[in-house]
Protein backbone atom coordinates (compact mmCIF):
# COMPACT_ATOMS: atom_id res chain seq x y z
CA UNK A 1 0.00 0.00 0.00
CA UNK A 2 1.68 3.62 -0.93
CA UNK A 3 1.34 6.42 1.91
CA UNK A 4 -1.80 8.40 1.71
CA UNK A 5 -1.02 12.47 1.35
CA UNK A 6 -1.59 14.53 4.66
CA UNK A 7 -4.59 16.09 4.68
CA UNK A 8 -4.73 19.25 6.42
CA UNK A 9 -7.63 21.66 7.96
CA UNK A 10 -7.24 24.83 7.22
CA UNK A 11 -9.29 28.07 9.36
CA UNK A 12 -8.58 31.79 7.79
CA UNK A 13 -10.12 34.62 10.19
CA UNK A 14 -7.67 37.63 10.25
CA UNK A 15 -9.80 40.28 7.91
CA UNK A 16 -13.29 40.10 6.42
CA UNK A 17 -13.20 36.74 4.90
CA UNK A 18 -14.22 33.72 6.71
CA UNK A 19 -12.94 30.76 5.62
CA UNK A 20 -12.20 26.99 6.23
CA UNK A 21 -10.86 24.29 3.60
CA UNK A 22 -9.46 21.10 3.25
CA UNK A 23 -6.13 20.50 1.07
CA UNK A 24 -3.79 17.80 0.95
CA UNK A 25 -0.16 17.25 0.82
CA UNK A 26 -0.44 16.19 -3.19
CA UNK A 27 -2.15 19.79 -3.57
CA UNK A 28 -6.02 18.82 -3.68
CA UNK A 29 -8.30 21.29 -2.78
CA UNK A 30 -11.44 18.49 -1.19
CA UNK A 31 -13.73 20.87 -0.03
CA UNK A 32 -13.95 24.83 0.81
CA UNK A 33 -16.15 27.81 2.05
CA UNK A 34 -15.80 31.07 2.23
CA UNK A 35 -18.13 33.58 3.53
CA UNK A 36 -17.23 37.57 2.87
CA UNK A 37 -18.36 40.08 5.46
CA UNK A 38 -18.83 42.80 2.26
CA UNK A 39 -22.23 43.43 3.16
CA UNK A 40 -21.79 44.34 6.86
CA UNK A 41 -18.67 46.52 6.25
CA UNK A 42 -19.22 48.75 3.26
CA UNK A 43 -21.91 51.07 5.14
CA UNK A 44 -18.28 51.71 6.86
CA UNK A 45 -16.21 51.84 3.79
CA UNK A 46 -13.89 49.65 5.76
CA UNK A 47 -13.49 46.79 7.85
CA UNK A 48 -14.61 47.32 11.15
CA UNK A 49 -12.84 45.28 13.71
CA UNK A 50 -15.58 44.27 16.30
CA UNK A 51 -17.88 43.42 13.27
CA UNK A 52 -15.51 41.61 11.81
CA UNK A 53 -14.82 39.63 14.87
CA UNK A 54 -18.45 39.16 15.29
CA UNK A 55 -19.06 37.76 12.26
CA UNK A 56 -16.30 35.23 12.29
CA UNK A 57 -17.75 33.77 15.88
CA UNK A 58 -21.11 33.44 14.09
CA UNK A 59 -20.01 31.60 11.19
CA UNK A 60 -16.45 29.66 11.64
CA UNK A 61 -18.13 26.28 13.65
CA UNK A 62 -21.22 25.54 11.43
CA UNK A 63 -18.37 26.43 8.50
CA UNK A 64 -16.34 23.80 9.71
CA UNK A 65 -18.82 21.49 10.25
CA UNK A 66 -19.87 21.77 6.74
CA UNK A 67 -16.53 21.55 5.01
CA UNK A 68 -15.80 18.17 7.17
CA UNK A 69 -19.34 17.01 5.39
CA UNK A 70 -18.92 18.36 2.14
CA UNK A 71 -15.47 16.00 2.30
CA UNK A 72 -16.80 13.78 3.67
CA UNK A 73 -14.49 13.59 6.62
CA UNK A 74 -14.05 13.50 10.21
CA UNK A 75 -11.39 14.87 12.21
CA UNK A 76 -9.62 11.30 12.63
CA UNK A 77 -9.19 11.65 8.65
CA UNK A 78 -7.09 14.73 9.33
CA UNK A 79 -3.51 14.93 9.96
CA UNK A 80 -3.52 18.32 11.42
CA UNK A 81 -5.22 21.37 11.94
CA UNK A 82 -4.08 25.09 10.72
CA UNK A 83 -5.21 28.46 11.82
CA UNK A 84 -4.10 31.61 11.10
CA UNK A 85 -2.38 33.10 14.32
CA UNK A 86 -1.55 36.50 12.80
CA UNK A 87 -1.01 39.39 11.57
CA UNK A 88 -4.21 40.85 11.27
CA UNK A 89 -7.31 41.98 12.80
CA UNK A 90 -6.84 40.92 16.65
CA UNK A 91 -10.54 39.73 17.74
CA UNK A 92 -10.92 37.92 14.59
CA UNK A 93 -7.68 36.05 14.10
CA UNK A 94 -8.16 34.62 17.97
CA UNK A 95 -11.57 33.50 17.24
CA UNK A 96 -9.90 31.46 14.63
CA UNK A 97 -7.07 30.08 16.21
CA UNK A 98 -9.36 29.05 19.05
CA UNK A 99 -11.31 27.16 17.15
CA UNK A 100 -8.21 25.71 15.72
CA UNK A 101 -6.52 24.87 19.47
CA UNK A 102 -10.20 23.56 20.16
CA UNK A 103 -10.10 21.11 17.43
CA UNK A 104 -6.79 20.49 17.56
CA UNK A 105 -7.58 19.21 21.66
CA UNK A 106 -10.50 17.80 21.06
CA UNK A 107 -8.96 15.18 17.70
CA UNK A 108 -5.36 15.14 19.25
CA UNK A 109 -3.98 16.22 15.99
CA UNK A 110 -1.37 18.94 15.84
CA UNK A 111 -2.57 22.33 15.84
CA UNK A 112 0.16 24.31 13.15
CA UNK A 113 0.04 28.09 13.99
CA UNK A 114 -0.01 29.95 10.04
CA UNK A 115 1.34 33.50 9.29
CA UNK A 116 -1.52 35.11 6.93
CA UNK A 117 1.56 36.27 5.07
CA UNK A 118 3.02 33.11 4.63
CA UNK A 119 -0.13 31.39 3.76
CA UNK A 120 -0.06 34.47 0.87
CA UNK A 121 3.68 33.15 0.52
CA UNK A 122 3.22 29.40 -0.19
CA UNK A 123 -0.02 29.56 -2.25
CA UNK A 124 1.23 29.70 -5.84
CA UNK A 125 2.67 26.66 -5.16
CA UNK A 126 -0.48 25.00 -4.01
CA UNK A 127 -1.68 26.17 -7.66
CA UNK A 128 1.84 25.07 -9.23
CA UNK A 129 3.54 21.86 -8.75
CA UNK A 130 6.43 23.43 -11.16
CA UNK A 131 7.37 26.29 -8.62
CA UNK A 132 10.09 25.27 -6.82
CA UNK A 133 12.40 28.00 -4.20
CA UNK A 134 13.49 30.39 -4.76
CA UNK A 135 11.08 32.84 -6.33
CA UNK A 136 10.73 36.96 -5.88
CA UNK A 137 6.84 37.17 -4.33
CA UNK A 138 4.97 40.87 -4.83
CA UNK A 139 2.50 40.53 -2.21
CA UNK A 140 -0.44 42.93 -2.74
CA UNK A 141 -3.67 42.99 -0.70
CA UNK A 142 -5.49 45.32 1.42
CA UNK A 143 -3.24 45.29 4.55
CA UNK A 144 0.52 44.26 2.55
CA UNK A 145 2.58 45.53 0.11
CA UNK A 146 5.94 44.04 0.29
CA UNK A 147 8.55 42.26 -1.79
CA UNK A 148 9.89 38.61 -0.55
CA UNK A 149 12.50 36.56 -1.64
CA UNK A 150 10.89 33.48 -0.67
CA UNK A 151 13.74 31.13 -0.32
CA UNK A 152 12.27 28.29 1.52
CA UNK A 153 9.32 26.86 3.84
CA UNK A 154 9.96 29.30 6.81
CA UNK A 155 12.50 31.60 5.07
CA UNK A 156 11.51 34.60 3.39
CA UNK A 157 13.55 38.06 3.18
CA UNK A 158 11.82 41.13 3.19
CA UNK A 159 13.05 42.79 0.36
CA UNK A 160 10.62 46.08 0.54
CA UNK A 161 7.51 47.01 2.12
CA UNK A 162 5.19 49.92 2.31
CA UNK A 163 6.11 53.20 5.06
CA UNK A 164 2.81 54.34 4.77
CA UNK A 165 -0.33 52.49 2.89
CA UNK A 166 -0.94 48.93 1.17
CA UNK A 167 -1.42 49.08 -2.51
CA UNK A 168 -4.83 47.80 -2.10
CA UNK A 169 -6.00 50.78 0.77
CA UNK A 170 -4.57 52.58 -2.53
CA UNK A 171 -7.12 51.41 -4.11
CA UNK A 172 -9.86 51.17 -1.76
CA UNK A 173 -9.29 55.08 -0.79
CA UNK A 174 -9.08 56.23 -4.24
CA UNK A 175 -12.40 54.24 -4.73
CA UNK A 176 -13.66 56.03 -1.63
CA UNK A 177 -12.80 59.66 -3.18
CA UNK A 178 -14.61 58.44 -6.39
CA UNK A 179 -17.76 57.34 -4.40
CA UNK A 180 -17.40 54.11 -6.01
CA UNK A 181 -17.85 52.29 -2.83
CA UNK A 182 -16.21 49.00 -0.75
CA UNK A 183 -14.32 47.43 -1.55
CA UNK A 184 -12.62 49.46 -4.13
CA UNK A 185 -9.95 47.56 -5.96
CA UNK A 186 -12.46 45.91 -8.71
CA UNK A 187 -14.63 49.29 -9.10
CA UNK A 188 -11.04 51.36 -9.93
CA UNK A 189 -10.17 48.66 -12.04
CA UNK A 190 -13.77 48.54 -13.86
CA UNK A 191 -13.44 52.49 -14.44
CA UNK A 192 -10.10 52.93 -15.76
CA UNK A 193 -10.81 51.10 -18.70
CA UNK A 194 -12.92 54.34 -20.20
CA UNK A 195 -10.15 56.62 -19.20
CA UNK A 196 -6.98 57.85 -20.14
CA UNK A 197 -4.24 57.01 -17.97
CA UNK A 198 -2.13 59.98 -19.56
CA UNK A 199 -5.03 62.26 -18.72
CA UNK A 200 -4.06 63.16 -14.87
CA UNK A 201 -0.40 64.27 -13.43
CA UNK A 202 -0.19 62.11 -10.55
CA UNK A 203 3.20 61.15 -8.36
CA UNK A 204 4.78 58.33 -8.47
CA UNK A 205 6.23 58.44 -4.68
CA UNK A 206 9.55 56.62 -3.89
CA UNK A 207 10.25 55.85 -7.77
CA UNK A 208 13.93 56.09 -7.83
CA UNK A 209 14.23 56.27 -4.69
CA UNK A 210 17.60 55.01 -2.88
CA UNK A 211 15.70 52.95 -0.61
CA UNK A 212 13.79 49.81 -1.89
CA UNK A 213 9.94 50.82 -0.17
CA UNK A 214 6.58 51.39 -1.27
CA UNK A 215 4.77 54.51 -0.09
CA UNK A 216 0.69 55.30 -1.26
CA UNK A 217 -0.33 57.88 0.98
CA UNK A 218 1.33 61.38 -1.53
CA UNK A 219 -0.44 59.31 -4.43
CA UNK A 220 -3.74 59.21 -2.38
CA UNK A 221 -3.93 62.70 -1.56
CA UNK A 222 -3.05 63.83 -5.48
CA UNK A 223 -5.99 61.73 -6.23
CA UNK A 224 -7.88 63.98 -3.55
CA UNK A 225 -7.09 66.75 -4.78
CA UNK A 226 -7.32 65.70 -9.05
CA UNK A 227 -10.85 65.04 -7.86
CA UNK A 228 -11.52 68.14 -5.84
CA UNK A 229 -10.21 70.63 -9.05
CA UNK A 230 -13.24 69.39 -10.93
CA UNK A 231 -11.14 69.61 -13.68
CA UNK A 232 -11.22 65.43 -14.37
CA UNK A 233 -13.57 62.90 -15.22
CA UNK A 234 -13.54 60.28 -12.82
CA UNK A 235 -12.59 57.46 -15.15
CA UNK A 236 -9.48 59.52 -16.37
CA UNK A 237 -8.60 59.87 -12.49
CA UNK A 238 -9.02 56.07 -12.06
CA UNK A 239 -6.61 55.48 -15.04
CA UNK A 240 -4.44 58.20 -14.04
CA UNK A 241 -4.20 56.73 -10.42
CA UNK A 242 -3.62 52.78 -11.74
CA UNK A 243 -1.50 53.82 -14.09
CA UNK A 244 0.80 55.96 -11.53
CA UNK A 245 0.62 52.66 -9.16
CA UNK A 246 1.78 50.40 -11.70
CA UNK A 247 4.94 52.31 -12.46
CA UNK A 248 6.01 52.30 -8.67
CA UNK A 249 5.72 48.50 -8.65
CA UNK A 250 7.55 48.31 -11.31
CA UNK A 251 10.23 50.35 -10.95
CA UNK A 252 10.59 49.18 -6.78
CA UNK A 253 10.53 45.27 -8.66
CA UNK A 254 13.26 46.63 -11.02
CA UNK A 255 15.31 47.87 -7.94
CA UNK A 256 14.68 44.72 -6.08
CA UNK A 257 15.94 42.67 -9.60
CA UNK A 258 18.93 44.83 -9.57
CA UNK A 259 20.18 44.14 -6.24
CA UNK A 260 19.08 41.01 -5.51
CA UNK A 261 19.83 39.17 -8.57
CA UNK A 262 17.48 37.53 -11.42
CA UNK A 263 15.44 34.86 -9.24
CA UNK A 264 13.87 32.06 -11.39
CA UNK A 265 10.48 33.26 -11.11
CA UNK A 266 8.36 36.24 -10.10
CA UNK A 267 4.92 35.72 -8.05
CA UNK A 268 2.32 37.85 -7.28
CA UNK A 269 -0.08 37.31 -4.33
CA UNK A 270 -3.17 39.06 -2.72
CA UNK A 271 -6.12 40.52 -3.64
CA UNK A 272 -4.54 43.05 -5.89
CA UNK A 273 -3.45 40.17 -8.31
CA UNK A 274 -6.82 40.05 -9.33
CA UNK A 275 -6.28 43.53 -11.49
CA UNK A 276 -5.37 42.31 -14.91
CA UNK A 277 -3.30 45.29 -15.54
CA UNK A 278 -1.62 45.02 -12.46
CA UNK A 279 -0.66 41.25 -14.02
CA UNK A 280 0.22 42.18 -17.41
CA UNK A 281 2.75 44.77 -16.28
CA UNK A 282 4.30 42.25 -14.44
CA UNK A 283 4.05 40.01 -16.78
CA UNK A 284 6.45 41.70 -18.80
CA UNK A 285 8.60 42.67 -16.12
CA UNK A 286 8.82 39.29 -15.50
CA UNK A 287 9.54 38.35 -19.70
CA UNK A 288 11.63 40.70 -19.62
CA UNK A 289 13.92 39.35 -16.45
CA UNK A 290 13.83 35.96 -18.54
CA UNK A 291 11.50 35.37 -15.46
CA UNK A 292 8.80 32.45 -15.21
CA UNK A 293 5.59 34.68 -14.25
CA UNK A 294 3.17 32.80 -11.71
CA UNK A 295 -0.07 34.18 -11.03
CA UNK A 296 -2.64 32.18 -8.82
CA UNK A 297 -6.09 31.50 -9.54
CA UNK A 298 -8.30 34.84 -8.46
CA UNK A 299 -9.55 32.69 -5.87
CA UNK A 300 -6.06 31.65 -3.94
CA UNK A 301 -5.24 35.52 -4.88
CA UNK A 302 -7.49 36.99 -1.99
CA UNK A 303 -7.82 35.55 2.01
CA UNK A 304 -9.13 32.11 1.93
CA UNK A 305 -8.55 29.23 3.57
CA UNK A 306 -6.98 26.86 1.41
CA UNK A 307 -3.54 28.83 1.41
CA UNK A 308 -3.24 27.79 5.20
CA UNK A 309 -4.11 24.91 5.14
CA UNK A 310 -1.39 24.76 1.93
CA UNK A 311 0.83 26.04 4.60
CA UNK A 312 0.30 23.49 6.87
CA UNK A 313 0.64 20.95 4.24
CA UNK A 314 4.05 22.33 3.65
CA UNK A 315 5.21 22.72 7.12
CA UNK A 316 4.28 18.62 7.69
CA UNK A 317 6.42 18.28 4.70
CA UNK A 318 9.26 19.98 6.15
CA UNK A 319 9.17 18.53 9.17
CA UNK A 320 7.48 14.65 9.25
CA UNK A 321 7.78 14.23 12.78
CA UNK A 322 6.19 17.90 14.19
CA UNK A 323 3.96 17.72 17.19
CA UNK A 324 2.18 20.48 16.87
CA UNK A 325 2.52 24.41 17.95
CA UNK A 326 2.00 24.85 21.87
CA UNK A 327 -1.72 25.49 22.86
CA UNK A 328 -0.90 28.40 24.91
CA UNK A 329 0.19 30.36 21.82
CA UNK A 330 -1.11 33.60 21.57
CA UNK A 331 -2.52 35.18 18.40
CA UNK A 332 -0.72 38.13 16.77
CA UNK A 333 -1.66 41.54 15.48
CA UNK A 334 1.79 41.83 13.93
CA UNK A 335 3.62 39.30 12.87
CA UNK A 336 6.80 39.82 10.33
CA UNK A 337 7.34 37.34 8.19
CA UNK A 338 11.22 38.18 7.91
CA UNK A 339 12.20 38.70 11.52
CA UNK A 340 15.56 40.25 10.53
CA UNK A 341 14.08 43.01 8.55
CA UNK A 342 13.94 46.24 10.01
CA UNK A 343 11.11 48.27 11.48
CA UNK A 344 9.92 50.60 8.75
CA UNK A 345 6.78 52.99 9.87
CA UNK A 346 3.32 51.62 8.55
CA UNK A 347 4.74 48.04 7.65
CA UNK A 348 2.42 46.04 9.57
CA UNK A 349 -1.03 44.92 8.76
CA UNK A 350 -3.83 47.25 9.09
CA UNK A 351 -6.42 44.86 7.70
P1 LIG B 1 -6.82 40.85 0.39
O1 LIG B 1 -6.42 41.81 1.50
O2 LIG B 1 -5.71 39.99 -0.09
O3 LIG B 1 -8.09 40.09 0.67
O4 LIG B 1 -7.18 41.77 -0.86
C1 LIG B 1 -8.18 42.76 -0.80
C2 LIG B 1 -7.65 44.02 -1.44
O5 LIG B 1 -7.43 43.79 -2.85
C3 LIG B 1 -8.62 45.18 -1.34
O6 LIG B 1 -7.90 46.32 -0.96
C4 LIG B 1 -9.15 45.31 -2.76
O7 LIG B 1 -9.54 46.62 -3.10
C5 LIG B 1 -7.97 44.85 -3.59
N1 LIG B 1 -8.43 44.39 -4.90
C6 LIG B 1 -9.27 43.37 -5.17
N2 LIG B 1 -9.52 43.29 -6.49
C7 LIG B 1 -8.79 44.28 -7.08
C8 LIG B 1 -8.62 44.72 -8.43
N3 LIG B 1 -9.25 44.13 -9.44
N4 LIG B 1 -7.80 45.78 -8.65
C9 LIG B 1 -7.15 46.38 -7.62
N5 LIG B 1 -7.29 46.02 -6.34
C10 LIG B 1 -8.10 44.98 -6.07
MG1 LIG C 1 -4.57 38.79 2.99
Amino acid sequence: MGETAKIVLGIESSCDETAVALVTADRRVLAERIASQEAEHAPYGGVVPEIAARAHAERLAPMIEAVMEDAGLSLDNVDAIAATAGPGLIGGVMVGLVSGKALAMASGKPLVAVNHLEGHALSPRLADSELGFPYLLLLVSGGHCQILAVEGVGTYRRLATTIDDALGEAFDKTAKILGLGYPGGPAVERLALEGDAKAVSLPRPLKGSKEPHFSFAGLKSAVLRAFESGEHERADIAASFQQAAIDCITDRLEKALREHGPLPALVVAGGVAANQSVRSALESLAASHGMRFVAPPLKLCTDNAAMIAWAGCERLEQEPDFAGDPLDLKARPRWPLDPQAEAVRGAGVKA
